[in-house]
């Protein structure tokens, strides 16, 4: 008989959050309480082994989580981030700390070159890439028309899709047969946000935009994925949103996720555990039924 492992205790998610101010992009380390970026307990079993993956906004939550998992799943990873360089510091430590090697590009993804320009380095560094997560956005809440400017609906869209398509671009040379690519969308982009008009329009760009490249890319059996997460608990919701107290509490879990609960959706989508998945989405939303 196979004894039962007692593994370490999960982390008591908590279900309301303390007032904090933060502006755009929000900074982890500064968040109260600190997110659960990867469970004690998560066991890597070689997942990833051998693989490279490049995560936009992979310095802070979601994109932090996924490049944790990744490593502790065999992976090295490369990780394009803003500004918030402490930030980045801290998580390639935790990579490191899994075993892992991690490379650091500061940076605008709105512009081409700069996205050009990461992509060689990574392949040039790491002498190959397996693993596109498209990950990086803002958002900034509004609750009527009127009072989106043209340049914040701009800006929003040069952000969060843009540049996934400019990555997608830029890596495709280097994915082979077996490789695969995961975009970050939303609970927003299905079910719509009053509050969100510019933000849930990329986020169901998103959405279009990975089941299309899927199909385009299925003959060469490169897969494209994608994770819609719902409310999580990262420093883009200090960073957006002015009450945090309750946020995620209208989930039919009642509590807003942690990236630990979001992580593991991204190997899972990445390996060969997934080899015959392409076009999907993942929702890891709290309970929210959502159409496909
Ligand atoms: P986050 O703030 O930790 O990550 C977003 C990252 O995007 C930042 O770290 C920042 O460095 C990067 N970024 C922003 N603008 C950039 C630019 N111009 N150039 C380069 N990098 C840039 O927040 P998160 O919640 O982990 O966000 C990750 C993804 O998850 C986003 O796509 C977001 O839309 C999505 N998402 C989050 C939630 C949530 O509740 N947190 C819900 C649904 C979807
Ligand atoms: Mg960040």
């Amino acid at each position: 008989m196979i004894p039962i492992i007692n593994t370490v205790k999960t982390m008591e998610k908590p279900k309301s959050f303390p007032e904090q101010e933060q502006s755009q992009p929000g900074k982890e380390n500064a968040m109260q309480p600190k997110p659960e970026v990867i469970r004690d307990s998560y066991i890597g079993s070689d997942k990833l082994k051998g693989k490279v993956a490049l995560i936009s906004g992979g310095d802070s939550g979601i994109g932090r989580s996924v490049a944790v998992h990744f490593a502790r799943e065999g992976a090295a990873v490369a990780i394009i981030y803003l500004e918030e360089t402490k930030d980045a510091e801290d998580t390639r430590k935790m990579v490191e700390k899994e075993g892992g090697r991690c490379l650091l590009f500061k940076g605008d993804l709105s512009s081409f070159d700069f996205c050009e320009s990461v992509v060689e380095e990574c392949v040039s560094e790491f002498g190959q890439l397996n693993i596109l997560v498209n990950n990086a956005a803002i958002q900034f809440p509004k609750n009527s028309a009127e009072e989106i400017s043209e340049s914040q609906f701009r800006k929003t869209f040069e952000t969060n899709i843009f540049p996934y398509f400019y990555l997608v671009k830029c890596a495709l040379k280097h994915l082979g047969e077996g490789d695969s690519i995961i975009n970050t969308s939303s609970v927003t982009a299905y079910r719509g946000s009053e509050h969100l008009l510019d933000y849930s329009s990329t986020k169901g760009a998103i959405v279009s935009f990975t089941r299309s490249l899927a199909k385009m890319l299925a003959p060469d059996n490169i897969r494209v994925n994608g994770v819609a997460p719902g409310p999580i608990w990262t420093p883009l919701i200090p960073a957006t949103f002015d009450d945090v107290s309750d946020f995620g509490q209208d989930t039919p879990m009642g509590r807003a996720g942690q990236p630990s609960e979001v992580g593991p959706s991204y190997v899972f989508l990445a390996s060969e555990d997934a080899s015959y998945i392409t076009g999907q989405f993942i929702h890891v939303n709290g309970g929210e039924i959502i159409g496909s």
